[in-house]
Protein backbone atom coordinates (compact mmCIF):
# COMPACT_ATOMS: atom_id res chain seq x y z
CA UNK A 1 0.00 0.00 0.00
CA UNK A 2 1.18 3.25 -1.09
CA UNK A 3 1.00 5.83 1.81
CA UNK A 4 -0.98 9.16 0.96
CA UNK A 5 0.94 11.74 2.95
CA UNK A 6 -1.48 14.67 1.66
CA UNK A 7 -4.24 12.91 2.59
CA UNK A 8 -3.11 12.55 6.04
CA UNK A 9 -1.76 16.03 6.02
CA UNK A 10 -5.56 17.49 5.14
CA UNK A 11 -6.86 15.74 8.12
CA UNK A 12 -4.45 17.49 10.30
CA UNK A 13 -4.85 20.91 8.45
CA UNK A 14 -8.50 20.53 8.78
CA UNK A 15 -8.21 20.24 12.93
CA UNK A 16 -5.50 23.04 12.95
CA UNK A 17 -8.18 25.16 11.40
CA UNK A 18 -10.85 24.73 13.45
CA UNK A 19 -8.50 25.30 16.23
CA UNK A 20 -7.26 27.98 14.91
CA UNK A 21 -10.87 29.39 14.83
CA UNK A 22 -11.63 28.69 18.37
CA UNK A 23 -8.23 30.48 19.44
CA UNK A 24 -9.58 33.40 17.58
CA UNK A 25 -13.13 33.52 19.45
CA UNK A 26 -11.85 33.28 22.52
CA UNK A 27 -8.27 35.08 22.45
CA UNK A 28 -9.92 37.83 20.12
CA UNK A 29 -6.39 37.47 17.85
CA UNK A 30 -4.27 34.57 15.55
CA UNK A 31 -1.58 33.04 15.47
CA UNK A 32 1.04 34.39 13.29
CA UNK A 33 3.72 32.89 11.50
CA UNK A 34 6.99 35.22 10.67
CA UNK A 35 9.72 33.46 8.01
CA UNK A 36 12.92 35.00 7.45
CA UNK A 37 14.86 34.32 3.82
CA UNK A 38 18.65 35.18 3.13
CA UNK A 39 19.85 35.00 -0.30
CA UNK A 40 18.10 34.22 -3.95
CA UNK A 41 17.82 30.49 -3.49
CA UNK A 42 14.89 29.57 -6.00
CA UNK A 43 13.68 25.90 -4.21
CA UNK A 44 14.02 28.35 -0.76
CA UNK A 45 11.32 30.62 -2.23
CA UNK A 46 8.85 27.83 -3.26
CA UNK A 47 9.28 26.18 -0.22
CA UNK A 48 8.54 29.35 1.89
CA UNK A 49 5.46 30.04 -1.05
CA UNK A 50 3.79 26.52 0.16
CA UNK A 51 4.39 27.14 4.04
CA UNK A 52 2.44 30.74 3.43
CA UNK A 53 -0.48 29.38 1.40
CA UNK A 54 -1.10 26.62 4.21
CA UNK A 55 -0.88 29.23 6.84
CA UNK A 56 -3.58 31.10 4.87
CA UNK A 57 -5.81 27.50 3.91
CA UNK A 58 -6.02 26.91 8.05
CA UNK A 59 -6.43 30.79 9.01
CA UNK A 60 -2.78 31.31 10.38
CA UNK A 61 -1.67 34.82 9.76
CA UNK A 62 1.91 34.94 7.94
CA UNK A 63 4.50 37.61 6.95
CA UNK A 64 7.15 36.75 4.65
CA UNK A 65 10.99 38.83 4.86
CA UNK A 66 13.31 38.62 2.41
CA UNK A 67 17.03 39.85 2.25
CA UNK A 68 19.25 39.78 -0.82
CA UNK A 69 22.32 39.98 1.92
CA UNK A 70 22.37 40.89 5.48
CA UNK A 71 24.89 40.76 7.85
CA UNK A 72 24.87 38.00 11.03
CA UNK A 73 25.02 40.73 13.86
CA UNK A 74 22.06 42.63 11.26
CA UNK A 75 20.09 39.72 10.93
CA UNK A 76 20.25 38.71 15.08
CA UNK A 77 18.81 42.21 15.88
CA UNK A 78 16.43 41.59 13.06
CA UNK A 79 14.87 38.35 14.59
CA UNK A 80 15.36 40.34 18.28
CA UNK A 81 12.57 42.57 17.13
CA UNK A 82 10.47 39.91 16.06
CA UNK A 83 11.13 38.23 19.44
CA UNK A 84 9.74 41.48 21.07
CA UNK A 85 6.83 41.77 18.96
CA UNK A 86 4.13 40.00 21.04
CA UNK A 87 2.00 39.21 17.77
CA UNK A 88 4.04 36.99 16.49
CA UNK A 89 3.61 33.55 17.67
CA UNK A 90 6.45 31.81 15.61
CA UNK A 91 9.83 32.62 13.72
CA UNK A 92 11.16 30.88 11.14
CA UNK A 93 14.96 31.22 9.12
CA UNK A 94 14.10 29.29 5.84
CA UNK A 95 17.20 26.94 5.50
CA UNK A 96 20.03 27.08 3.59
CA UNK A 97 21.96 29.98 5.35
CA UNK A 98 24.18 31.47 2.64
CA UNK A 99 27.66 30.03 2.94
CA UNK A 100 29.58 32.10 5.59
CA UNK A 101 26.60 32.58 7.89
CA UNK A 102 26.87 31.13 11.47
CA UNK A 103 23.97 29.22 11.26
CA UNK A 104 24.03 28.11 15.11
CA UNK A 105 23.97 31.98 16.01
CA UNK A 106 21.16 32.96 14.41
CA UNK A 107 19.44 29.80 15.34
CA UNK A 108 19.84 30.80 19.01
CA UNK A 109 18.80 34.38 18.34
CA UNK A 110 15.02 32.90 18.32
CA UNK A 111 13.19 33.05 21.33
CA UNK A 112 12.71 29.45 22.39
CA UNK A 113 8.89 30.05 22.43
CA UNK A 114 8.55 31.09 19.02
CA UNK A 115 11.11 28.68 17.32
CA UNK A 116 8.57 26.81 15.55
CA UNK A 117 11.33 25.06 13.08
CA UNK A 118 12.45 23.46 16.48
CA UNK A 119 16.07 23.78 16.24
CA UNK A 120 17.17 25.83 18.66
CA UNK A 121 19.12 24.01 21.75
CA UNK A 122 16.68 24.45 23.98
CA UNK A 123 13.95 22.79 22.22
CA UNK A 124 16.70 20.35 21.57
CA UNK A 125 17.30 19.84 25.66
CA UNK A 126 12.96 19.86 25.38
CA UNK A 127 12.87 17.37 23.24
CA UNK A 128 15.48 14.97 24.74
CA UNK A 129 13.81 15.43 28.28
CA UNK A 130 10.78 14.45 26.51
CA UNK A 131 8.65 17.74 25.49
CA UNK A 132 7.97 17.61 21.51
CA UNK A 133 6.08 20.56 21.96
CA UNK A 134 8.18 22.26 19.62
CA UNK A 135 9.96 19.34 17.85
CA UNK A 136 11.23 19.75 14.44
CA UNK A 137 8.57 19.65 11.53
CA UNK A 138 9.68 16.52 9.47
CA UNK A 139 10.30 14.23 12.30
CA UNK A 140 7.24 14.86 13.92
CA UNK A 141 5.56 14.31 10.58
CA UNK A 142 6.87 10.94 10.08
CA UNK A 143 5.75 10.27 13.29
CA UNK A 144 2.42 10.93 12.30
CA UNK A 145 2.37 9.12 9.69
CA UNK A 146 3.27 5.76 11.47
CA UNK A 147 0.53 6.86 13.91
CA UNK A 148 -2.04 7.44 11.08
CA UNK A 149 -1.14 4.15 9.06
CA UNK A 150 -1.65 2.26 12.93
CA UNK A 151 2.03 1.21 12.82
CA UNK A 152 3.38 -0.52 15.70
CA UNK A 153 6.85 1.00 16.93
CA UNK A 154 6.75 -0.57 20.20
CA UNK A 155 10.03 -3.30 20.72
CA UNK A 156 10.12 -3.32 16.46
CA UNK A 157 13.35 -2.79 14.98
CA UNK A 158 13.73 0.82 13.06
CA UNK A 159 16.16 1.88 11.10
CA UNK A 160 17.14 5.46 10.57
CA UNK A 161 19.58 6.82 7.41
CA UNK A 162 20.87 9.95 8.22
CA UNK A 163 21.80 11.71 11.44
CA UNK A 164 21.10 15.54 10.73
CA UNK A 165 20.08 17.81 13.78
CA UNK A 166 16.94 18.53 11.91
CA UNK A 167 15.86 14.87 10.92
CA UNK A 168 17.80 11.74 11.76
CA UNK A 169 18.87 12.48 15.44
CA UNK A 170 15.49 14.20 16.56
CA UNK A 171 13.61 11.37 15.01
CA UNK A 172 16.06 8.73 16.81
CA UNK A 173 14.99 10.32 20.14
CA UNK A 174 10.97 10.89 18.98
CA UNK A 175 11.38 6.62 18.38
CA UNK A 176 13.42 5.81 21.88
CA UNK A 177 10.46 7.60 23.52
CA UNK A 178 7.90 5.07 21.37
CA UNK A 179 10.29 2.19 23.30
CA UNK A 180 11.20 1.28 19.58
CA UNK A 181 14.88 -0.64 18.81
CA UNK A 182 16.63 2.28 16.83
CA UNK A 183 19.30 2.50 14.71
CA UNK A 184 20.69 5.74 13.24
CA UNK A 185 23.18 4.84 9.90
CA UNK A 186 25.10 7.42 7.69
CA UNK A 187 27.62 7.96 5.36
CA UNK A 188 30.16 6.39 7.64
CA UNK A 189 28.21 2.89 8.41
CA UNK A 190 29.07 -0.03 6.67
CA UNK A 191 27.29 -2.56 5.01
CA UNK A 192 23.63 -0.71 5.74
CA UNK A 193 21.99 -3.31 4.11
CA UNK A 194 23.14 -5.58 7.68
CA UNK A 195 20.87 -3.28 9.26
CA UNK A 196 18.12 -2.62 6.39
CA UNK A 197 17.27 -6.18 6.10
CA UNK A 198 16.82 -6.77 9.97
CA UNK A 199 14.65 -3.46 10.04
CA UNK A 200 10.91 -3.62 10.57
CA UNK A 201 10.43 0.41 9.40
CA UNK A 202 13.24 2.23 7.34
CA UNK A 203 13.12 5.54 7.21
CA UNK A 204 15.76 7.34 4.51
CA UNK A 205 16.54 10.98 5.18
CA UNK A 206 20.15 10.85 3.33
CA UNK A 207 19.26 12.51 0.10
CA UNK A 208 21.31 10.32 -1.97
CA UNK A 209 19.38 8.90 -4.59
CA UNK A 210 18.76 5.02 -4.93
CA UNK A 211 20.75 4.39 -1.71
CA UNK A 212 17.82 2.00 -0.40
CA UNK A 213 16.86 -1.13 -3.16
CA UNK A 214 14.36 -4.18 -2.81
CA UNK A 215 16.74 -6.58 -1.99
CA UNK A 216 18.08 -4.11 1.04
CA UNK A 217 14.74 -4.58 2.97
CA UNK A 218 12.97 -7.83 4.12
CA UNK A 219 9.01 -8.65 2.98
CA UNK A 220 6.55 -6.63 4.71
CA UNK A 221 8.49 -3.47 5.91
CA UNK A 222 7.40 -0.42 6.18
CA UNK A 223 9.52 2.42 4.26
CA UNK A 224 9.23 5.88 4.26
CA UNK A 225 11.43 8.53 2.27
CA UNK A 226 12.25 11.44 3.45
CA UNK A 227 15.22 12.01 1.35
CA UNK A 228 15.11 14.09 -2.05
CA UNK A 229 17.47 15.50 -3.98
CA UNK A 230 16.89 17.61 -7.74
CA UNK A 231 18.63 15.27 -10.55
CA UNK A 232 18.87 16.88 -14.08
CA UNK A 233 16.08 18.95 -13.21
CA UNK A 234 13.94 15.72 -11.60
CA UNK A 235 13.26 15.10 -8.14
CA UNK A 236 14.78 11.72 -7.08
CA UNK A 237 13.64 9.71 -3.63
CA UNK A 238 16.53 7.75 -1.66
CA UNK A 239 14.24 4.49 -2.27
CA UNK A 240 13.80 2.64 -5.43
CA UNK A 241 10.52 3.25 -4.96
CA UNK A 242 8.82 0.79 -7.90
CA UNK A 243 11.35 -1.64 -6.38
CA UNK A 244 10.47 -1.60 -3.22
CA UNK A 245 6.46 -1.19 -3.36
CA UNK A 246 6.48 -5.13 -4.39
CA UNK A 247 7.87 -5.82 -1.39
CA UNK A 248 7.20 -3.24 1.60
CA UNK A 249 4.10 -3.47 3.15
CA UNK A 250 3.57 0.44 3.32
CA UNK A 251 5.58 2.87 1.34
CA UNK A 252 5.42 6.42 0.72
CA UNK A 253 6.10 8.13 -2.60
CA UNK A 254 8.76 10.37 -3.14
CA UNK A 255 6.31 13.73 -3.66
CA UNK A 256 3.33 13.69 -1.71
CA UNK A 257 4.95 11.79 1.02
CA UNK A 258 6.43 12.86 4.08
CA UNK A 259 6.56 16.44 2.45
CA UNK A 260 3.10 17.81 3.39
CA UNK A 261 3.28 16.36 6.93
CA UNK A 262 6.22 18.30 7.26
CA UNK A 263 4.05 21.46 6.40
CA UNK A 264 1.18 20.11 8.36
CA UNK A 265 3.83 20.59 11.68
CA UNK A 266 4.77 23.39 11.09
CA UNK A 267 1.14 24.93 10.85
CA UNK A 268 1.03 22.32 14.31
CA UNK A 269 4.32 24.45 15.91
CA UNK A 270 2.96 27.63 15.38
CA UNK A 271 0.16 26.92 17.28
CA UNK A 272 1.65 25.23 20.44
CA UNK A 273 4.20 28.19 20.07
CA UNK A 274 1.17 30.12 20.38
CA UNK A 275 0.15 28.16 23.83
CA UNK A 276 3.57 28.57 24.66
CA UNK A 277 3.31 32.34 25.01
CA UNK A 278 0.09 32.69 26.03
CA UNK A 279 0.16 29.93 29.10
CA UNK A 280 -2.65 28.35 27.94
CA UNK A 281 -3.70 25.26 25.80
P1 LIG B 1 21.85 16.39 5.73
O1 LIG B 1 22.68 16.44 4.49
O2 LIG B 1 22.08 17.33 6.82
O3 LIG B 1 21.97 14.93 6.34
C1 LIG B 1 21.99 13.79 5.56
C2 LIG B 1 22.35 12.60 6.43
O4 LIG B 1 22.29 11.42 5.65
C3 LIG B 1 23.73 12.67 7.02
O5 LIG B 1 23.66 12.34 8.40
C4 LIG B 1 24.54 11.61 6.26
O6 LIG B 1 25.46 10.95 7.09
C5 LIG B 1 23.45 10.66 5.78
N1 LIG B 1 23.78 10.09 4.46
C6 LIG B 1 23.94 10.79 3.30
N2 LIG B 1 24.24 9.93 2.30
C7 LIG B 1 24.25 8.69 2.85
C8 LIG B 1 24.51 7.40 2.34
N3 LIG B 1 24.79 7.21 1.04
N4 LIG B 1 24.45 6.35 3.19
C9 LIG B 1 24.16 6.53 4.50
N5 LIG B 1 23.91 7.73 5.05
C10 LIG B 1 23.96 8.79 4.23
O7 LIG B 1 20.35 16.47 5.21
P2 LIG B 1 18.97 16.72 6.01
O8 LIG B 1 18.74 18.16 6.17
O9 LIG B 1 18.88 15.81 7.19
O10 LIG B 1 17.96 16.20 4.91
C11 LIG B 1 18.05 14.87 4.46
C12 LIG B 1 17.24 14.69 3.20
O11 LIG B 1 15.87 14.84 3.52
C13 LIG B 1 17.52 15.73 2.11
O12 LIG B 1 17.40 15.10 0.87
C14 LIG B 1 16.42 16.74 2.28
O13 LIG B 1 16.11 17.37 1.06
C15 LIG B 1 15.28 15.83 2.71
N6 LIG B 1 14.28 16.52 3.54
C16 LIG B 1 12.98 16.39 3.17
C17 LIG B 1 12.01 16.98 3.92
C18 LIG B 1 10.57 16.80 3.56
O14 LIG B 1 9.72 17.43 4.16
N7 LIG B 1 10.25 15.95 2.62
C19 LIG B 1 12.35 17.74 5.04
C20 LIG B 1 13.67 17.83 5.42
C21 LIG B 1 14.64 17.20 4.65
Amino acid sequence: MIIDGGGIAAGIRAKIKKEVGDIERKQKRKPVLATILVGNDARSKLYLRNKHAACRDVGIMSENYEFEKIGESELSDFIGKLNRRKEISGILVQMPLPKGMNKEAILSSIDPAKDVDGLHYVNAGLLFKGDESLAPCTPKGVIEMLNHVGAELEGKNVVIIGRSEIVGKPLSIMLLRRNATVTVCHTRTTNLSFYTRNADIIISAAGSPGILTADMISKGSIVINVGMKEVGGRIEGDIDFDGIKGKASLVTPVVGGVGPLTVAMLLRNTVNAFYRQVGTR
